[in-house]
């Protein structure tokens, strides 16, 4: 029997993995998916209560695994119930997650990186740059730590989920399988800026629904904003999105920032209709929000609600998002994470062992 090598969490591990481990440990005749169950899907952390294993193959999987997650080191509530929490990476790095309860919805917004390289103009975890990306325990965490009971889970907070697919690819695994989270992928949103070929094997390795950040119709404009339109051109990406089989409650959302002055003209709304109107898209008008020292500003409402009726007449459905968490920066775009974690902070422990 192979020695357990590394204490590595178990927290992240796929079937897969799981299979082989069992197989050059010399226990290929147990079903490791058993273990996986108990984990994920009963949230049971304690091994040695998989009675249908053997006493020595449960002393293997405890000595090479542990059951913790990364645990939260603050967090924060809103006057409308959102909640926010901070992160500290493995490797130090702040990330943050929020969670949002609707009527009858719970929905977790998580990070896929501390920071993101992509640097859009309006946005405040582009302004703090890339610091690191999260690895999939890091991501799951996330899911898991915060002590609330969920239906949706969204790829909105920090970072470029689609700049870390491998981790997004597998987190999505874990939190759909049947021995995983056994999460619907219709409950399940990525929000991507575009990040080609890494989009159309989203589209197609997966079932979840997708959000496209488009927030201008006209390339010039986009690039303005979105440095990635420069490598990653909206044309194409609609191009790819044409592609992608958008069946039975899979949704396509196309995420509009709105801005005012900036991108809430008729003209605006009448090329973005002309567009996209042959898409299975669903628009998510977001009206912008308001971050000290950027340009932008929010819509006028009114503005925002005429922008919405000329996508219904391109035959479009569209509505304007709601903004939660906004007094404690748990609102779209304005995750930054605490840009230097304090001394009592950094050095505070994040597993419990
Ligand atoms: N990187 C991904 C996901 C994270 S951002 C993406 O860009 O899609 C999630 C959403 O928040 C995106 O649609 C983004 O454009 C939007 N957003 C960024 N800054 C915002 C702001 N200040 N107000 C409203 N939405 C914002
Ligand atoms: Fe990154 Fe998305 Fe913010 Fe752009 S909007 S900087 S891609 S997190």
């Amino acid at each position: 029997m192979e020695r357990p090598i590394a204490f590595t969490p178990l927290l992240g591990i796929n079937l897969k993995d799981l299979e082989q481990v069992f197989k050059v440990a010399g226990f290929e005749a147990y079903d490791p998916s058993r273990l996986l169950v108990h984990y994920y899907r009963q949230r049971n952390p304690e091994i040695d209560l998989i009675e249908v294993y053997p006493k020595k193959l449960r002393s293997y999987l405890k000595e090479k695994f542990h059951t913790q997650s990364l645990q939260p080191l603050i967090s924060e509530s809103s006057i409308d119930g959102t909640n926010k929490w901070l992160f500290k990476s493995v490797d130090g790095n702040p990330f943050e997650t929020a969670w949002i309860p609707d009527q009858n919805r719970q929905t977790v917004c998580i990070s896929t990186q501390s920071g993101c390289k992509f640097g859009c103009k309006f946005c405040m975890t582009g302004s703090l740059g890339f610091k690191s990306h999260l690895s999939v325990f890091e991501v799951l965490s996330q899911v898991v730590s915060i002590g609330k009971s969920f239906s949706h889970v969204v790829f909105m907070g920090m970072g470029e989920p689609l700049d870390n697919f491998e981790v997004l690819s597998r987190t999505l695994e874990i939190l759909t399988a049947p021995w995983g989270y056994s999460l619907a992928a219709r409950n399940i949103t990525v929000s991507t800026v575009g990040v080609l070929p890494a989009l159309e094997r989203l589209g197609m390795e997966h079932t979840c629904n997708i959000a496209i950040s488009l927030h201008s119709p006209f390339a010039e404009q986009r690039a303005e904003i979105i440095p990635s339109e420069k490598r990653y051109p909206l044309r194409d990406i609609i191009r790819t999105l044409e592609k992608i089989p958008f069946r039975r409650k899979r949704r396509l959302s196309l995420e509009y920032l709105l801005m005012k002055d900036f991108n809430d003209r008729y003209e605006h709304a009448a090329a973005l209709g002309a567009l996209i109107k042959h898409l299975p898209a669903h628009i998510n008008i977001i009206p912008y929000n308001f971050i000290p020292g950027k340009p932008y500003r929010a819509p006028d409402p009114q503005d925002a609600e005429n922008f919405r009726q000329v996508l219904n007449s391109y035959g479009l459905r569209a509505t304007i998002r709601k903004s939660r968490g906004y007094d404690i920066s748990a609102a779209c775009g304005m995750m930054a994470g605490r840009t230097t974690l304090s001394h009592e902070l950094l050095n505070k422990p994040v597993l419990k062992f």
